[in-house]
């Protein structure tokens, strides 16, 4: 009897019917590793692992591994576009309104949609996607000294 093995990064893209290359690899690894991370800070991460390549690159392979459910972008209004690999579990995010830090917050009842529209419009809503804004740990002690 063996153990299940946890798949590859290699074996994880092919499972989501995606074409493997070195990039892929490495782009996914990288968004695994960070912490919602930009694209500057993702293309620097791919470079590091395999060499140079563009930033057209790394925007068609960050788009391919959102399409296929394997990185989430989040978007906080005024930040670039930011990428995690938490994925399907319907958190939310708290935003640093001084310094753009995120940081990851549960769901409020553990599964999605974790807060009920108060009118649905008829709607079957599947997710609730919430941004907390506010000031960092770091920024509120700057801030009052
Ligand atoms: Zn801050
Ligand atoms: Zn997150």
């Amino acid at each position: 009897m063996t153990a299940p093995r946890t798949p590859t990064t290699a074996e994880e893209l092919r499972g989501a019917g995606l074409r493997v290359t070195a990039a892929r690899v490495a782009l996914l690894e990288t968004v695994r590793a960070g912490d919602h991370l930009d694209v500057e800070a993702l293309a620097s991460g791919v470079r590091d692992r395999v060499g140079h390549v563009s930033l057209q690159a790394v925007y068609e392979a960050l788009h391919a591994l959102t399409a296929a459910g394997l990185v989430r972008r989040i978007e906080p209004a005024g930040s670039p576009a930011r990428f995690e690999g938490r994925v399907g579990d319907n958190h939310h995010h708290v935003v640093c309104r001084s310094c753009g830090v995120v940081a990851d917050i549960d769901c409020a009842v553990g599964e999605a949609p974790c807060l009920s529209a108060s009118n649905d419009h008829g709607f079957s809503i599947d997710e609730a996607e919430v941004i907390y804004w506010g000031l960092c740990p770091a920024c509120s002690t700057a801030r009052s000294s």
